[in-house]
């Protein structure tokens, strides 16, 4: 499909433009807010839909912008239809002759394909951690990449000169237990700050989470900033300063 416009506003910290290279995401995490978030049905967001003109729009569109753009906002632009169609990559082609920023989220290790590339731009990318388990990753988050992996995608990045942050969005009870292991692992990495984001509701349909016994834990996130500070990591709040 083609797309209008490449780059909307967005209304997340840190970043005055989003851009999605793709609508829906084959990850299927649980706690998935896309849906919710662009008004799309829930039961075909796994259906991955591609904006082939993505990369030309954006370069017509970026000589007015001046701001921080948000890569993967709503779905992971490094999704396995990435690998297929690279379009996340022809737009950080686009970024970084235009020298503009970005702020990147993915929990997806086809990011290191494009690790030397973004050591060229501005900007920092969040990898999302949520768990150590690979039973609990597939099963709140079934077609993503496993913890792993992940980890390695946030040690390539690093070595290769990105900023880059550990995500632990959201914050789950299945943590419970569990977070001095995620933030050692973090910790071998060189990754030295690390965002949380507890478990919210909002525009998401939490049935799912609901059956598997799954809520929210202030616990989890107390014992995750306790332990990470323990570790020398810079632990933050996504939402407070
Ligand atoms: S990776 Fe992000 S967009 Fe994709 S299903 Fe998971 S939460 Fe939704």
């Amino acid at each position: 499909m083609d797309c209008r416009k490449a780059l909307s506003p967005s209304k997340l910290p840190e970043m005055d433009y989003a851009l999605n290279p793709y609508t829906g995401c084959e990850h299927g995490c649980i706690y998935c807010y896309g849906p919710g978030v662009v008004h799309a049905d829930p039961s075909t967001w796994r259906v991955v839909r591609v904006k082939r003109n993505i990369p030309e729009r954006l370069s017509r569109e970026l000589p007015a912008v001046n701001g921080i753009i948000g890569i993967g906002t709503v779905t992971d632009p490094y999704q396995y239809a990435e690998g297929r169609f690279m379009l996340t990559r022809m737009c950080l082609e686009v970024i970084a002759r235009n020298d503009r920023e970005i702020h990147m989220h993915t929990k997806s290790d086809l990011i290191i394909r494009d690790a030397e590339l973004l050591s060229t731009i501005k900007g920092v990318v969040g990898v999302t951690l949520t768990t150590m388990d690979d039973r609990i990753s597939k099963m709140t988050e079934p077609g993503a990449p496993l913890p792993s992996r992940r980890l390695e995608a946030m040690t390539v990045l690093q070595d290769a000169g990105v900023k880059v942050y550990a995500l632990v969005a959201p914050v789950m009870s299945t943590l419970e237990g569990h977070e001095a292991e995620l933030m050692d692992a973090v910790k071998e990495t060189g990754v030295e700050i690390v965002y949380y984001n507890p478990l919210h509701f909002r525009n998401v349909d939490p049935s799912r989470m609901m059956r598997m016994g799954i809520s929210g834990s202030e616990r989890a996130e107390d014992s995750l900033v306790r332990e990470g500070r323990l570790r020398g990591l810079d632990v933050r709040h996504v939402f407070k300063p």
